[in-house]
């Protein structure tokens, strides 16, 4: 059989959204999983909150209740295990929660419409997936495009059969933006989810490292760490990414384009993901 021929170049690149293009660090959806464990009585920390980042974001609630030592203070509060029902209760608290503050993080991480232009002059298409829902998306859109930010096709969990780390969203944004093949589309990503879903998707694969969910602190946070802290940090953030199977780790979407231009050498000398 033939192979597919790529003629040896990136024809689209995948972004995600929290901690990737907008809301530095990740925060609005941390802070509001930390809220519907408080409402059931049960205190989480914001590495806990974070822990399964990038998943469907009723997916995301019952990971965290199946942390050990969440699960041990939910039987504590509640003389029971976390069940289904509890699950469901805490989701649909989550969604207006959600919704209420989703405008408070929609600053696009510095850069981002910089690189998105050069993504642009490369003849990019501009696909994105996530975790949050349709209408939180449908908010976040507009927040992003009162900022200058417009990708060219939006895919969200509850629109394919399962989200990250699944690879239905980004093959779904293939099949809008009529992008093949595969190995010519590049996922960007702060979450390990990310990641997968790039590699799970026959993708190039890029982790960021700093402005997302890994650090979990937003730009004021960062710059009050010391050079010592914030090394430590960062370093355990690239090998957690490089670990996770990415082709590349960097700090911020800001980095990107020069990945691109190594990602295309490789697929001129007929490489793929
Ligand atoms: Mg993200």
């Amino acid at each position: 059989m033939a192979r597919a021929i790529n003629k040896g170049r990136l024809k689209a690149i995948i972004l995600d959204w929290a901690g990737t293009t907008m809301d530095y660090g990740c925060y609005a959806p941390a802070v509001v999983f930390v809220e519907v464990f408080e409402r059931k009585g049960v205190p989480i920390t914001m590495a806990e909150a974070r822990e399964p980042m990038g998943a469907h974001k009723r997916v995301h609630i019952a990971a965290i209740s199946k942390i050990p030592a969440v699960a041990e203070r939910w039987r504590k509060v509640h003389g029971r295990d976390c069940t289904e029902k509890d699950i469901d209760a805490m989701f649909a608290d989550f969604i207006p929660l959600q919704l209420a503050c989703l405008a408070d993080y929609a600053d696009l991480v510095p850069g981002c419409l910089e690189a998105v232009a050069a993504f642009r002059e490369r003849g990019l298409k501009i696909g994105s997936t996530t975790g949050y829902l349709l209408d939180m998306m449908d908010l976040l859109q507009a927040e992003a495009k009162k900022r200058g930010y417009e990708p060219d096709s939006t895919v969200c969990a509850a629109q394919v059969p399962a989200g990250r780390p699944e690879p239905w969203m980004c093959l779904e944004n293939a099949k809008n933006l009529r992008v093949f093949p595969l190995a010519s589309i590049v996922k960007v990503g702060d979450t390990l989810p990310d990641i997968h879903e790039g590699l799970n998707a026959g993708m190039w694969s890029i982790g960021l490292a700093k402005t997302g969910n890994e650090m979990g602190l937003n730009l004021e946070q960062i710059e009050q760490l010391t050079p010592e802290d914030l090394e430590r940090r960062l370093a355990r953030a690239y090998e957690r990414m490089r670990a996770a199977g990415a082709h590349y780790v960097v700090d911020s979407i800001a980095d990107v384009p020069p990945v691109l231009d190594e990602i295309d050498a490789r697929l001129a000398r007929g490489e793929g993901p």
